[in-house]
């Protein structure tokens, strides 16, 4: 781990990696990267690297897991062993579960699972590199994976957090950052702004809590165009081009 830095905002508002307060890590996303799932996505978001498959809807094993009514959203959240600077400890953890029950959540008020009966959809995330933020990248990266698998949903999932360095209000925290930041804020919504995920680390008063909700807001307006395009880009591409590209 690096050495605390003296500051982590300068007094020109510019952050260790050149960022504004208001601003995103560079993102990058690539879709159907995985031959054998439905829908996948691979997304860098600053140092973060992050596959994600989706498989399903399909027949729900063991078969008293299975719903009458709808399908069942299963959501794992896993981290490589290399993905981190001490080797992380592979299977699942209490963090690992944590976040995949969460991100799960995040997603249940838009997949249309009722249309589904006794089926299982699958989210498998496997983070490559972290660099803080997982989460949130992970859900950006999912999203993308269930439009790609062609899950009926009433709209994209975004996800992005704020939170608290040398007592200001930033968004989207990089590892020095959080590691001697103050507080992280991550949140997930819906395309209506609707918040489908919220968690809090460290303190916050309830005014710096609306002040980073609207940097969220702002953050998850520029990943959903990324999402967007990336989308768009499929399946406005006819058919004929993606055999050439192939
Ligand atoms: P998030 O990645 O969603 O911000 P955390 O706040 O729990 O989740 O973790 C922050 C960062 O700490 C991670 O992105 C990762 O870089 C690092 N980290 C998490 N778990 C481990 C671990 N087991 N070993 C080493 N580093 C870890």
């Amino acid at each position: 781990m690096s050495d605390k830095p003296e500051k982590l905002i300068t007094d020109d508002g510019l952050r260790l990696d050149g960022r504004r307060a208001d601003e995103i890590r560079p993102m990058k996303i690539e879709i159907g990267v995985l031959s054998r799932a439905d829908g996948s996505c691979y997304l860098e978001w600053g140092r973060n690297k992050i596959l994600v498959g989706v498989f399903g809807p399909r027949e729900a094993h063991p078969r008293r897991s299975q719903r009458a009514d709808t399908a069942v959203i299963r959501y794992k959240y896993n981290m490589a062993s290399f993905s981190v600077e001490d080797r992380a400890r592979p299977g699942p953890s209490r963090r690992s579960i944590e976040i995949s029950k969460v991100s799960r959540e995040a997603f249940e008020p838009v997949i249309m699972a009722e249309l589904f009966p006794k089926t299982a959809i699958d989210i498998f995330v496997e983070v490559l590199q972290a660099d803080a933020g997982t989460r949130t990248a992970a859900i950006n990266a999912s999203s993308v994976a269930l439009a790609d698998a062609g899950i009926p949903m009433k709209g994209l999932i975004t996800s992005c957090a704020f939170g608290k360095i040398d007592g200001k209000i930033v968004l989207d925290l990089n590892k020095d950052e959080d590691n001697y930041g103050d507080a992280d804020f991550p949140v997930a919504m819906t395309q209506d702004g609707e918040i489908t995920l919220v968690q809090m680390d460290g303190h916050l008063t309830p005014e710096e809590i609306r002040e980073g909700l609207e940097l969220v807001k702002k953050g998850c307006k520029e990943i959903l165009e990324i999402q967007q395009a990336v989308l768009r880009k499929k399946f406005e591409t006819p058919m004929g081009e993606l055999a050439e590209e192939a």
